[in-house]
Order: structure tokens, then C-alpha cells, then sequence
């Protein structure tokens, strides 16, 4: 549904109020970035968002990236990758720059990329998916196993720039599941700042308030923006 002006204002508004009231709870040098999912929504809502002032946005699917990106390739927009990205569709991704790849979310993913980003001469900057509800229908890494990855990839994967982690929330009402999904991503995070990971990507519509009092500084938001 394309929505009007000042309805995306309203949404908009109410958003950025509760990131504010949330990032200031944890401390008022906590930086937040808000990420604008697209993907159920229309373009035309992208433009108004953009004449709101949002400036970031992100894509689950290559092709939708790609036309969107190619639809506003005049505007000052950063695009994010959002979405587990098929090896056959990597190259596709390159070529596209797209300013965070957020979701790499294997070591063979990693290297195949990094393979390919080799052949281009160029570099990509990515988080580290986990699956930190070990959601059988969530791709990721495990949580045991990120740290490990995340360095693996850093000594192993020189066009890949690691920026940090991302994860999904639990897929559950029962608030306790969802912070607990959080809190392990974000003590994994920790221990990935000595080897420069400042970015900890958590938090979507249902949970992002939550996401940023254990830690998230960049929420990916779709349906709440767009309802
Ligand atoms: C769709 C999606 C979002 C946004 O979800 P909403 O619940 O609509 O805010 C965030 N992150 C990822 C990885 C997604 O696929």
C-alpha cells in the first residue's frame, strides 16, 4: 500500500522517539542507526522515507537490491544486504557495493565471496550472522562457534572487512527467550571489539527497543515503518 506523507512522518516520528528514549536508558553516547526494511513495501514509500530524511535502507533479495538501488541511484541512500544470499547470486551482489553486507552467515560463504571479491579487486564490508535462538529456519552461525568464525574469516578472508555481528530474535512472544537471544549476541559482540567489530545489528519491529537495552546500536525495521 503506498502510504501518504504524513502518515510515513507519524511512523517515522514514533520510531526514532522510542530509539531515542531506549539508546538514552543505556547511556546518551549510545549511537543507534535505524536501517528501513523495504521489502514488503512499495518503492514510492522508499521516496517519501527519503524525503523524511531517512537516508539508510536494506534488501533481503539481490534483484529487489539491485532495481531499488538502480530506481534511486540519484539520492544520497546507503543500502544494507539483509537477506542469506545464494552463491550463484554473488557476483550479482559485488557489483551492486552495497555499503553493509549483513548477513554472511557461514565460513563457506565467506570464503566463496571473498574468492570472488578477489577476482574484482575489491572488498565488501559484512557482519557476522548468528543464529542466537537456534531457529532451525534461521540461517547463521552458532553461537558457539561465531567467535571462532568471525576470526577465521579475519585472518583467512583479506576482502572481507568485518564490521561485527547480526542476529534475529527469537521467534517467540515470551520476552525473556527474545532478550536472552540478544544478550548472547551482544557478550559475543564484546569479545569482538578488540578485534574491531563496532557494529552489533539486533532488533526489528516486534523487539527493537529491547534489542537496543542489551546492547544493539543499528535496528532493521520494516513493517512498524510501513503499517
Ligand atoms: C524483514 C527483516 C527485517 C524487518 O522485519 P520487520 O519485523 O518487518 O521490522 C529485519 N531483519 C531481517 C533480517 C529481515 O529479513
Amino acid at each position: 500500500m503506498i502510504l501518504d506523507k504524513e502518515h510515513l512522518r507519524k511512523n517515522l516520528d514514533e520510531i526514532i522517539w522510542n530509539i531515542e528514549e531506549a539508546r538514552i536508558a543505556v547511556s546518551e553516547h549510545h549511537i543507534v542507526q535505524l536501517v528501513a526494511i523495504g521489502k514488503y513495501t512499495e518503492v514510492e514509500n522508499i521516496a517519501t522515507l527519503y524525503e523524511l530524511g531517512q537516508r539508510a535502507f536494506g534488501e533481503n533479495q539481490v534483484q529487489q537490491l539491485k532495481e531499488r538501488m538502480h530506481t534511486f541511484e540519484e539520492l544520497p541512500l546507503e543500502w544494507h544486504m539483509i537477506g542469506h544470499l545464494q552463491k550463484n547470486k554473488i557476483n550479482n551482489l559485488i557489483d551492486l557495493h552495497p555499503v553493509l553486507m549483513q548477513s554472511l552467515d557461514s565460513l563457506s560463504l565467506a570464503e566463496e565471496l571473498n574468492k570472488k571479491l578477489g577476482a574484482k579487486e575489491t572488498k565488501m564490508n559484512c557482519l557476522l550472522q548468528i543464529n542466537s535462538a537456534r531457529e532451525e529456519t534461521k540461517s547463521g552461525v552458532t553461537p558457539e562457534e561465531a567467535r571462532d568464525i568471525y576470526l577465521q574469516i579475519k585472518e583467512n578472508c583479506p576482502n572481507i572487512t568485518l564490521k561485527g555481528v547480526m542476529t534475529i530474535g527469537a521467534h517467540t512472544e515470551d520476552t525473556p527467550t527474545i532478550q536472552k537471544s540478544f544478550e548472547s549476541t551482544y557478550t559475543i559482540f564484546e569479545t569482538l571489539k578488540k578485534e574491531g567489530a563496532s557494529v552489533c545489528s539486533m532488533g526489528m519491529s516486534g523487539d527493537y527497543t529491547l534489542a537496543i537495552k542489551c546492547g544493539s546500536n543499528l535496528v532493521r525495521i520494516g513493517s512498524a515503518l510501513f503499517k
